[in-house]
C-alpha cells in the first residue's frame, strides 16, 4: 500500500499517449481514476477494465470535450460524485497545429488555446474548492518545452504552453500556504500519436522513411536523440504527488533529453 492508495485522480486526455502513461503510474500507486479523452466506445470500455483488473483500482471514463468549459466543470463534479473525492488533477489533454502565423487557421488557433490553455484554467477552477475542503491536492499541468522556448510554425501551441506555465505559477502562489501544490511538467519529444503525425508529415515532405524522419526530428532539438517516454513522465507525476514534493510550488520541470539545456 502506498500513501496515495485510495486517492482519486482525473487525468484529462488519458485515452492515449502521455496521459495514459501518467494514469497507469497513478493506478499502480492505488489511485482511482477518471479517464478522459476520445476513442471508440469498445476501446474505452476495454481500457477501463484492463486498468482496473491490472491495478485493483476503480476506473471510469468521462467523455467531456476539453474545449467546452461547461463539460469540464461537469466532469469534475462527476468525478467527485463517483469517488467521493478528487485529489489529483492532471491537466494533460492537448492538440497541435503546425503552420506559419500568416496562414494559421483562426479556428485552429482558437481550438489549441481552448484545449491546451483554457481547459487548464477551467479544470483547476472547478477542482480547487473540493481540494481545499478536503485539505490536500495535487495539480499537475503537462506543459512542454514549448512553454519555455519556441519553434517555428507552432504559434498557438507555444503561446498556450507559455500560458500554462504562467497559470501554474499563479495557482501555486494562491495555494502556497496550503497542502495543495501546482506544478508543470515540460516534456521534450515523446513518441505519441501527436508527434507521430509530425514525423509522418516530415517524412512525406522530405521524401524519406518514417524512421529517418523520426531520427531527424530528434537530432534537430533533442540532444539525447531518444524519445522521452510516457512511463518516465508518469513516474515524475507520481513524485509530484509525494510528501517529498510537498513544497515544490510553481515549478516547471523539464524532462526533455537536454532540449532546453542548449
Ligand atoms: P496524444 O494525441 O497521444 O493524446 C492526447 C489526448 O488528449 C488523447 O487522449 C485525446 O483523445 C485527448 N484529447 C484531444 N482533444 C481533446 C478534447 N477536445 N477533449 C478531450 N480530450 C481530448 O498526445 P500526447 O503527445 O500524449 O500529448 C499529451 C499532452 O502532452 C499534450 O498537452 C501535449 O501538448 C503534451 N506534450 C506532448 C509532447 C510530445 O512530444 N508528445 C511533448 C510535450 C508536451
Amino acid at each position: 500500500m502506498t500513501h496515495l492508495h485510495g486517492k482519486a485522480a482525473l487525468v484529462t486526455g488519458s485515452t492515449s499517449g502521455i496521459g495514459l502513461g501518467v494514469a497507469r503510474k497513478l493506478a499502480a500507486q492505488g489511485v482511482d481514476l477518471m479517464l478522459n479523452g476520445f476513442g471508440d466506445a469498445s476501446y474505452i470500455t476495454d481500457l477501463c477494465g484492463s486498468l482496473s483488473d491490472e491495478f485493483g483500482v476503480r476506473v471510469d471514463h468521462n467523455g467531456a470535450d476539453m474545449s467546452k468549459p461547461e463539460q469540464i466543470e461537469a466532469m469534475v463534479a462527476a468525478t467527485e460524485a463517483e469517488f467521493g473525492r478528487l485529489d489529483i488533477l492532471v491537466n494533460n489533454a492537448g492538440i497541435q497545429h503546425v503552420s506559419p502565423v500568416e496562414s494559421f487557421p483562426v479556428e485552429r488557433w482558437d481550438a489549441v488555446i481552448a484545449i491546451n490553455l483554457s481547459a487548464v484554467f477551467h479544470g483547476t477552477r472547478a477542482a480547487l474548492p473540493g481540494m481545499k475542503t478536503r485539505g490536500w491536492g495535487r495539480i499537475i499541468n503537462i506543459a512542454s518545452v514549448h512553454g519555455m522556448v519556441a519553434s517555428v510554425n507552432k504559434a498557438a501551441y507555444v503561446a498556450a504552453k507559455h500560458g500554462v506555465i504562467g497559470l501554474t505559477k499563479v495557482v501555486a502562489l494562491e495555494t502556497a500556504e496550503s497542502p495543495i501544490t501546482c506544478n508543470a511538467i515540460c516534456p521534450g519529444w515523446v513518441l505519441t500519436p501527436l508527434v507521430q503525425k509530425q514525423i509522418d508529415a516530415l517524412a512525406a515532405s522530405k521524401g524519406v522513411s518514417v524512421e529517418e524522419a523520426g531520427r531527424e526530428l530528434l537530432s534537430e532539438k533533442q540532444p539525447s536523440k531518444s524519445f522521452v517516454t510516457p512511463e518516465q513522465l508518469g513516474d515524475l507525476a507520481v513524485f509530484l504527488c509525494s510528501d517529498a514534493a510537498g513544497n515544490m510550488r510553481g515549478a516547471a520541470l523539464t524532462m526533455d533529453g537536454g532540449w532546453t539545456a542548449q
